[in-house]
């Protein structure tokens, strides 16, 4: 326990004071990052095929009803769909 406590004493004196107020930034985004999604999404992420060009792909499923499509790198797929202007016109109407 006492080796433990010394380790974590010598991790901040490698890191420097100077950079907890840092982590500390870094940690409060990521837990705002994470308070978004936990209240945005609705359920999960569930792993879809694109009904048009069949690609693979996720669909965020929000609380507000919309349904968000990414590709498995993380971009919309409305970008990258041949078929995405189809969605648009639908979606209108
Ligand atoms: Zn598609």
């Amino acid at each position: 326990m006492t080796d433990e406590l010394e380790s974590a004493g010598q991790i901040l004196e490698r890191l420097g004071l100077a950079e907890i107020p840092r982590l500390q930034a870094e940690i409060d985004q990521l837990r705002q990052n994470i308070t978004f999604l936990f209240e945005h999404l609705n359920v999960s992420i569930v792993k879809r095929e694109c009904v048009r060009c069949h690609a693979p792909m996720y669909l965020a499923l929000l609380k507000s009803g919309r349904k968000m499509p990414f590709n498995p790198d993380g971009s919309s797929h409305f970008s990258s769909c041949p078929f995405a202007n189809e969605f648009r016109k639908e979606r209108k109407a």
